[in-house]
């Protein structure tokens, strides 16, 4: 098993420690206190960091250096034995995405359609827009991306489970994999290179995939002239390059992004995690400033990028009055292969 990948001297002359100042869930007097803090992580020494964290991933983007505080985070919580959430539910995890020989491998040639261990990622790679790649899905915990395990501060069932998926992949004999969960593309573009894990594919990120077929479809798009807020995933904060797409995409098919205070950086995540990690106070707490923040910005709909959030805010946010929607439910709208009404 291969160790993650840290500088302590990246850390050392950081002048910003952005990972903690930019955090929204502890909070620091100044840089001084933050950095002092951050570099107890790096050391290997008791911080309150360790038992303050959340699991909220973003640190992982406001880091600018090149370093990977999150997973630095959960390799020191493991180490120390301070789980980020009882035991019983990390386990109750690391049985449920158990590899047990039941993954499902479609026609797969050079190119695989990744829908993880997500049955709702199947559903959305077909019709028109997946023309040509449907036929090549894989699905299973054989395919899965460990990074979920983030959330229990267990690195080394994604140090232990990464490197036998990837060869998993390699076994396919594929060049390429499009990723349709955040949280594998991320995985495999940024956690596995911080473990020193090479792929044997090239990875493509779903929505650059949208975008490009979307293109190529672009005289069957009717615009839809809707308000849409983004629900962004926290799994996104590990390919930050990636979130522009979100509103090219969107601009494509006429849906305006209104502006939030919970966007881009600062964006809430659905919360869903923190019933394990943090309790249902904060589940609420962080559920209803976003979905405020949602209709103060004016947005008609809620678009969803990764099933697990749609999951855990579509009633929610439909009681206020949002129409919740994935993002590729959406295009399908725009070139005619759905109905609007559908997601009312
Ligand atoms: S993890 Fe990144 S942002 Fe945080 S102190 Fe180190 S270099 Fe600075
Ligand atoms: S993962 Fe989130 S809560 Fe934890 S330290 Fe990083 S930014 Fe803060």
């Amino acid at each position: 098993m291969n160790d993650l990948q840290f500088s302590e001297n990246v850390c050392l002359t950081c002048p910003t420690a952005d990972c903690m100042m930019k955090c929204q869930y502890i909070r620091f007097g100044s840089i001084k206190e933050a950095h002092g803090e951050m570099m107890k992580v790096v050391r290997g020494e008791d911080s309150r960091i360790l038992s303050e964290c959340v699991t909220c991933y973003a640190c992982e983007e406001y880091c600018r250096r090149g370093n990977h505080p999150y997973l630095l985070i959960g390799e020191r919580r493991e180490e120390k034995g301070l789980l980020s959430a009882p035991r019983p539910i990390a386990k109750q995890w690391i049985n449920l995405t158990r590899m047990q020989g039941k993954q499902f491998i479609c026609q797969v040639n050079d190119t695989a359609l990744s829908c993880c261990l997500l049955p709702e990622l199947m559903v959305l790679a077909t019709g028109e827009i997946f023309n040509g790649v449907s036929q090549a899905v894989v699905f299973g915990a054989e395919f899965m991306c460990p990074a979920v395990h983030s959330h229990f501060s267990k690195m080394s069932v994604i140090r232990e489970r990464l490197p036998l998926v990837i060869e998993n992949f390699r076994k396919l004999g594929v060049k390429e994999v499009i990723f349709m969960h955040d949280e594998c593309y991320g995985t495999f573009t940024s956690i596995a290179p911080a473990y020193c894990y090479e792929l044997p594919f090239r990875p493509i990120y779903y929505m650059d995939f949208l975008l490009e077929r979307l293109t190529q479809l672009k005289d069957r798009i009717k615009p839809l002239n809707i308000r849409a807020a983004y629900q962004r995933p926290c799994s996104n904060r590990l390919i930050p390059d990636k979130l522009p797409l979100v509103k090219q995409i969107l601009d494509l098919i006429g849906v305006e992004l209104p502006e939030r205070t919970y966007q881009g950086e600062n964006s809430l995540c659905c919360g869903e995690v923190f019933k394990a990690t943090s309790g249902y106070q904060l589940v609420a707490d962080v559920q209803g400033r976003n979905i405020s923040d949602m209709l103060a910005s004016g947005a008609d709909y809620c678009v969803f990028n990764c099933p697990a959030c749609q999951v855990s805010l579509s009633e929610k946010v439909k009681k206020e009055g949002l129409k919740p929607v994935h993002l590729v439910d959406l295009c399908k709208i725009a070139i005619g292969e759905k109905r609007r009404e559908e997601f009312l």
